[in-house]
């Protein structure tokens, strides 16, 4: 029996370390898949899964910009895949595609390791989202879910933050949006960057000294460098005083293995397969 195939499916996709992660969960739970990557054109996504579920595709990761099209194309969702109308964990079922969210409970796994380093918790916090996307979808209700005491939601394009905001409220949290440029005088604990503009190579435009101050600025995407300041939002937070900085290669870990166990029926250990990619060590795979 040739081993079950699984793949990470985006636009762009070349530099995801979803393959690489995977083939380490496997080998600590002495299975063996294979991981690969698939680089669906903007326009066909759709083809692109079928494709992949013709040959054999055991099960899907999503990244940009296709959550919300998965969440389309799957049959049926898990609960908070269907809070978040978006998908970033696709399985291939007898009875169809079934599609689940795991990036918010990777992110929050991923902050109460970051917060509790400095004795901190989300409840009672103040918390901004940067973003309104697939991602940001994804990490609203679990972070709700923590009971902060207020979420705000920004984004460029201010409409599809009003809406996110809208698919949110009602609960003990207040959830609002605001535009970009009124947040001068607005203060948080904890600001996330759920936005793509750094993956161009584009410097968000945010009003000076925002991040001044903040108890945790973190980062949903990563870079090579230190995790404090991998990326240009992370040191630009630095530069302005935020008190603790974080990238998002914790998450990215969390929530794949959050996927595995939906896939495989285990959870894997994430703090050794974290560790040794921020070591460069990738001799296990
Ligand atoms: P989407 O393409 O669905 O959304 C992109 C978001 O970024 C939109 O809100 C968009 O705003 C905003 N954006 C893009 N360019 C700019 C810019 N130049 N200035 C301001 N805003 C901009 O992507 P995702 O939501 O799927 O992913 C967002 C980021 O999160 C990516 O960097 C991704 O790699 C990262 N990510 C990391 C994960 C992890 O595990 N660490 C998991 C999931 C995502 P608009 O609506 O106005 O276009």
């Amino acid at each position: 029996m040739p081993p079950d195939r699984y793949a990470v499916i985006g636009n762009p996709v070349a530099h995801s370390k979803s393959p690489l992660i995977h083939s380490m969960f496997a080998h600590a739970a002495g299975q063996e898949l294979v991981y690969e990557r698939i680089e669906a054109p903007l326009t066909d996504f759709a083809a692109s899964v079928a494709a992949f579920g013709d040959a054999g595709g055991r099960g899907l990761n999503v990244t940009l910009p296709f959550k919300i099209d998965a969440f389309n194309l799957a049959r049926s969702h898990s609960e908070r895949a269907a809070r978040a109308g978006a998908v970033n964990t696709l399985k291939f079922e007898s009875q169809g595609l079934f599609g689940d969210n795991t990036d918010g409970a990777g992110l929050v796994r991923d902050l109460l390791r970051v917060l509790g380093d400095v004795g901190l918790g989300l409840y009672a916090s103040r918390i901004l989202v940067l973003g309104a996307g697939g991602a940001a979808r994804g990490i609203i209700g679990p972070l709700l879910a923590e009971h902060p005491r207020a979420l705000t939601i920004t984004n460029r394009d201010l409409h599809k933050a009003l809406e996110l905001a809208q698919r949110f409220e009602g609960g003990a949290t207040t959830v609002d949006s605001v535009a970009l440029e009124a947040l001068t005088h607005e203060r948080f604990d904890l600001v996330i960057n759920a936005t793509s503009a750094g993956l161009g190579g584009v410097t968000l435009a945010l009003p000076e000294r925002m991040l001044r101050g903040a108890q945790l600025v973190y980062d949903l995407a990563y870079g090579d460098g230190p995790p404090e300041s991998s990326t240009p939002f992370l040191a630009r937070a630095v530069e302005e005083g935020a008190v603790r900085t974080a990238d998002g290669l914790g998450m990215l870990v969390e929530q794949a293995a959050l996927s595995f166990a939906l896939w495989r029926g285990i959870t894997p250990a994430t703090a050794p397969v974290l560790a040794a990619l921020r070591s460069g060590d990738k001799g296990r795979t």
